[in-house]
């Protein structure tokens, strides 16, 4: 289906979201989170609509502090009148559907509050599954017309990496307990965070452990327009330091030099690749049957079949031969799924 004609034809769910109704938005994520053709449909009609919503990544090893946190911050936003939605991303639990207990535990002070929408997502298992569903989600929030979006991931792992690195700004939360495992951090999201928040700041080792990351950070070399993600300490429970994490939030948004378009634009392209990868799977998928693959995965086992040689052959049965052009050749079926 063209653009034009995805225009034309009335659209009573997509509709009721860009007009903000609160069950509209549940149900229009529910359908992007259950990753059918109709999810597609309906991003396909809301994302000239989005683009204003500001996004914030928060991820961090369970039990940081990570929904306390995002709790007090919706309370900041709150009383700037900023209307705020909730992605709370658990690619560990075992559950599906949404875990709605956990979404009632979160919801916690702003429940009834309409300017608050709260959700979680459960993983699917799916290859870059997840990464999809919540962009997909925090679509259709900003096409709702939520100011800000809070996206809360579990862990530090490459998950995480792909559903927050290309958020507007990037939080991540460390408790004084990790004081040893600075080594660790280093590997994966010293690159994506903006800000470092060690929580539970009340607890002894909170300097050390903001101490360690500082000194993490010095090794590496910033240029002097380049943001220097700040360390900073909370304790979510008591309230203290979040009012700081805002400003650093504000500084950040508001620093000199900086393009949103950047971050926008790397967003797109991880969304692109994401949508990709999951769209080729499928057709291979369909145009190799599972028999056949373990098949070639005997023969590469016997050393019959190079691993190269496999991935050309399922690759030409999916594509057609390498380098022969399909002229004029139908895009196959499909749709938007
Ligand atoms: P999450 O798994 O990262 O979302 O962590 P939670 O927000 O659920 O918090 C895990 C536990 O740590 C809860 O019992 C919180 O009450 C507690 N907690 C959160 N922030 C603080 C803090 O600043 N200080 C202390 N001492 N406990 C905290």
């Amino acid at each position: 289906m063209g653009e034009r004609e995805r225009g034309s034809t009335p659209d009573p769910l997509a509709d009721a979201v860009l007009r903000g109704e609160p069950r509209a938005i549940a149900r229009a994520i529910s359908l992007v989170e259950g990753d059918r053709p109709e999810g597609g449909a309906l991003i396909a009609r809301l994302h000239a609509r989005t683009g204003r919503a500001f996004l914030v990544g928060v991820t961090g090893p369970p039990g940081a502090g990570k929904s306390t946190l995002v709790d007090r911050l919706i309370g900041i936003l709150r009383r700037e009148a900023l209307t705020v939605g909730v992605i709370a991303v658990d690619p560990t639990s075992p559950f599906t559907g949404g875990a709605i207990l956990g979404d009632r535990v979160r919801m916690g002070r702003h429940a009834g509050d309409p300017g608050v929408f709260v959700r979680s997502m459960a993983t699917r298992g799916h290859l870059g599954g997840l990464a999809r569903a919540t962009a997909d989600a925090a679509a259709v929030l900003d096409a709702a017309g939520t100011d800000t979006v809070l996206i809360e991931t579990v862990g530090v792992g490459q998950d995480e990496v792909d559903i927050v690195g290309t958020a507007d700004v990037t939080i991540v939360v460390l408790v004084p307990e990790a004081g040893d495992d600075v080594q660790a951090i280093k590997a994966g999201i010293m690159e994506i965070a903006d800000i470092f928040v060690v929580n539970k700041a009340d607890r002894e080792g909170a300097d050390r452990m903001a101490q360690a990351v500082s000194a993490a950070l010095s090794l590496q070399t910033f240029a002097t327009d380049q943001w220097c993600p700040p360390v900073l300490q909370t304790s979510a429970t008591a309230g203290e330091g979040i009012e700081e994490l805002w400003g650093a939030i504000r500084r950040f948004r508001e620093r000199p030099g900086h393009d949103r378009a950047v971050r926008t634009r790397a967003r797109h392209a991880a969304r692109l690749r994401q949508l990709l990868v999951q769209q080729l799977l499928r057709r291979v998928a369909r145009a190799v049957p599972d028999g056949d693959v373990e098949a070639l995965v005997d023969r590469m086992a016997a050393r019959e079949l190079d691993p190269y040689t496999a991935v050309e052959e399922i690759v030409a049965r999916t594509c057609g031969a390498p380098g022969r052009r399909r002229a004029g050749a139908a895009p196959d079926g499909g749709g938007t799924s």
